[in-house]
């Protein structure tokens, strides 16, 4: 059993049923397919929105091609410091921006507060030659450590960032899974609280690779789809995309999906939190768990070869401690998790 990222399980037997099917008859090529078309269709009627949607193989690739579409070579773009655009793409959006400065804020839980945006945008003057131009604030939901934005915070930071002028991109890699933890549509969690452009993952959330980028103003869209291309990210046979996309969304699939990999965190982490010595680092809030698992219950899981991902203790209390004591563990479920997991899982944590 690994339980290290929600990537390591497969694909939704909904999803690759529509796959097998998908690959039958004659369509369009480059998402120009039947299968693409109804998916964009049916994303913006979830979304309730009117949106121009794109849809590529991976996160990074979507999360590096939008932010290049709405900066420039010289901008700035603000994102929490732990956030995946930041430490897990490589150098991608640096790269397909053209070399956007990536500017990362603290923040407790994963989560940057308006007033550490604004000491951020303040750093960098508008209008002054030697600095980078503020244009973009990039935040994630589900945060990367396992939090939420509720709402409310997440139309305070959108509406300060449109005030400075900049464009608000969401990393969805786990929207689905926020989406069903917190009370309100897709439409009041993205577009109505101000986001600009949505990255929405499906691959962690059932799909076998499938990611849509969402603009919300069809103008800020203007020319992507040669960016897209230029970048080696339009599929000649997008029914591959487009097949996934349907079958996620249709009938609530994605959500059905994402409330299956959060009822398994929140199993797990009930029972771990019993355990002494277990120490929660976040909130569990959606479908990942931060925690300090003591040594004998690290041995423990170890021996039944029980997988987790260890986890850099930076910027957490858990900083200093000697690995003899134990070790900083993440925890993803997924949809493909399974009570049976959890209960197994918590016998092994619990046995002597
Ligand atoms: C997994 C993930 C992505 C996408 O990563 P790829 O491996 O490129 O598909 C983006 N953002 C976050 C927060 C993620 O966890």
């Amino acid at each position: 059993m690994n339980l290290g990222s929600d990537n390591l399980a497969g694909a939704s037997p909904k999803i690759m049923a529509a796959l097998v099917e998908a690959a039958h008859g004659t369509q369009n090529p480059y998402g120009q397919d039947d299968l693409s078309t109804a998916a964009r269709t049916a994303l913006n009627q979830a979304f309730e929105a009117h949106a121009e949607i794109f849809f590529v193989g991976t996160g990074t690739a979507a999360n590096a091609l939008a932010l290049a579409q709405i900066s420039k070579p010289w901008s700035a773009i603000f994102c929490h410091a732990t956030a995946h655009i930041n430490e897990a793409e490589a150098g991608a959006p640096e790269s397909l921006t053209g070399g956007a400065k990536i500017v990362g804020i603290e923040g407790a839980g994963g989560k940057i507060d308006v007033a550490g945006l604004k000491a951020a945008a303040n750093r960098f003057r508008k209008g002054w030659q030697p600095h980078v131009q503020p244009a973009v604030l990039s935040l994630s939901q589900v945060t990367e450590c396992g939090t939420l934005y509720q709402p409310g915070e997440l139309g305070a930071l959108c509406a300060f960032a449109h005030e400075q002028g900049l464009k608000v991109h969401l990393d969805g890699a786990r929207f689905a899974n926020a989406l069903v933890a917190l009370d309100g549509t897709p439409a009041e969690l993205s577009w109505k609280a101000g986001i600009d452009v949505l990255c929405l993952g499906a691959t962690k959330d059932g799909a076998m690779a499938c990611e849509a980028i969402m603009f919300f103003d069809p103008a800020l869209a203007d020319e992507f789809t040669w960016r897209i291309k230029r970048a080696g990210h339009v599929l000649s046979k997008g029914r591959l995309l487009g097949a996934q996309m349907l079958a996620w969304l249709d009938q609530d699939h994605w959500l059905d999906l994402a409330r299956q990999a959060n009822a398994m965190a929140a199993q797990l982490q009930a029972g771990l939190s019993e355990i002494e010595g277990v120490e929660l680092a976040w909130p569990v809030e959606a479908n990942e768990i931060f925690v300090w698992l003591p040594a004998a219950l690290q041995q423990r899981l170890r021996a039944a070869n029980i997988t987790y991902a260890p986890w850099s203790t930076s910027g957490t209390s858990f900083n200093g401690r000697l690995p003899q004591e134990g070790v900083f563990a993440r925890f993803v479920t997924s949809f493909a998790t399974t009570p049976d997991m959890i209960k197994t899982l918590l016998r092994v944590a619990t046995s002597s």
